[in-house]
């Protein structure tokens, strides 16, 4: 990347107040911020010159300051039944997806944070990458912004046709992509405000949902910045299981996570649940005792549940549970009171599968050399793809009922 490029401010990442202060600073009214913000994420457009109500002086300004740049679509695959998964290029060279679910005319995003995890949950095929890096903001909400305006003709998204409403319209968001989203901060915040800015996407806060493994510190200071739903990746009935499961509970048990996620809900002006994430895996959490103890765990914690059956990667060394522990795990948890959801597979053919992140995932660190090593798996040319199937990315779009899964009907 040329020098010049880098100087330039990428607009494509502003939140609403970053970018009336950037205009305040050329001297402009904060008004063009709202004008802007409209052009790149209502309208779709990217090109300065098809921004007709802004004058041609103030445009050729902002060619010389500011650019407008998205992440690199490598690859927009569609699945039979609907679903969409863009891969994309960050920065740092590696690839991370989004995955699209639709829900008739309306859809879900899940969207990555993270290139890699450090978080090395035992069942999770991005943890099995080790980190790569952050995500920018602009890397983030660029995911949504192709999820809505892409795949547009360049002379669609020139700005000429700018009432046009984008064929797929995002209505939920959710981050159960790649990474931890509370392990970047700052980006996945700003990301958060746009999604939910009126001037933006406009999403509801009940339709943007943060998922995470327990990052409590994070999850304490989590409503300074965000009013967002929450999703818990729980994954156990007990710190035991845990440990084994997602190592970030020897750091974080379940009690303390439990009491930072309470304190957050407790602190949004409306009432809303939070999810509890339980990925199943034979013979390891599917037991009917773990359904049994979760009941008791969560007795007197309001929230729903939502189970996912683990989705296979190469060696992982995991099992999906059977349909019988499936339907007994979620009986149980019905009978004490709890609204569960199951997640479903869809999208096998792009390998998306609602929730797989299948993508050949670039390899770049000492982690994933040892997991290889251990796994036996084979290394080809230098190794710099090895996992064929990456599935983290698991989303419930519907319950039986036709109900959101995070915020109810
Ligand atoms: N890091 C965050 C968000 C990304 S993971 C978190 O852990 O919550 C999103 C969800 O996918 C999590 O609930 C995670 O536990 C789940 N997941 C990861 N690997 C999976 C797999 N192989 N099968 C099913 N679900 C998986
Ligand atoms: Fe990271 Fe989430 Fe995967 Fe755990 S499940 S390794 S926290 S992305």
């Amino acid at each position: 990347m040329s020098s010049a490029i880098a100087e330039k401010i990428n607009l494509l990442g502003l939140t609403l107040p970053q970018m009336q202060a950037l205009f305040r600073e050329m001297g402009e009214k904060p008004f063009r911020a709202t004008q802007l913000m409209k052009w790149i994420h209502q309208r779709g457009v990217v090109d300065f010159d098809a921004m007709t109500d802004i004058s041609k002086a103030l445009r050729e300004r902002l060619q010389e300051q500011a650019e407008i740049r998205l992440p690199r679509v490598v690859q927009e695959l569609p699945a039979s039944d609907g679903c969409r998964k863009w891969i994309i290029e960050v920065e740092s060279g590696s690839r991370v997806e989004a995955v699209l679910i639709p829900e008739g005319e309306r859809g879900t995003l899940c969207i990555s944070s993270q290139a890699g995890c450090i978080l090395d949950c035992s069942f999770c095929a991005t943890g099995k990458q080790g980190f790569d890096s952050n995500l920018t903001t602009a890397e983030i909400i660029g995911q949504l912004w192709w999820a809505n305006h892409g795949g547009r003709s360049p002379s669609e998204a020139d700005g000429k046709r700018p009432g046009r409403r984008p064929d797929r319209v995002v209505s939920n968001v959710v981050m159960m992509g790649m990474g931890e989203p509370l392990l970047n901060f700052d980006p996945v915040m700003d990301a958060l405000d746009l999604m939910m800015e009126d001037n933006a996407y406009g999403l509801s806060k009940r339709r943007v949902t943060i998922s995470t493994s327990g990052v409590v510190p994070a999850i304490r200071k989590l409503h300074e910045r965000t009013d967002a739903s929450l999703a818990l990746s729980l994954h156990a009935p007990n710190d035991a299981l845990r440990d084994e499961l997602v190592p970030l509970n020897r750091k974080y048990p379940i009690r303390e996570v439990l009491d930072a996620v309470s304190g957050y809900m407790a602190s949004l002006p409306d009432k809303r649940m939070p999810l509890i994430e339980y990925t199943m895996m034979a013979g390891v959490n599917d037991h009917r005792q773990h359904a049994r103890d979760l009941a008791v765990l969560l007795k007197d914690f309001p929230c729903k549940i939502n189970l996912i059956p683990f989705n296979p990667f190469d060696q992982s060394g995991y099992r999906r549970p059977s349909a019988s522990s499936l339907s007994n795990f979620r009986g149980i948890l019905q009978e004490a009171g709890f609204t569960v959801t199951v997640r479903t597979t869809r999208a096998e053919d792009i390998g998306a599968a609602c929730g797989q992140l299948v993508g050949e995932v670039d390899d770049r660190t000492r982690r994933s050399e040892r997991y290889r090593n251990k796994a036996g798996a084979s290394v080809s040319g230098g190794g710099s793809r090895v996992f064929t199937k990456a599935d983290n990315l698991a989303v419930e779009v519907r319950s039986e009922h036709g109900r959101d899964p995070v915020t109810g009907p």
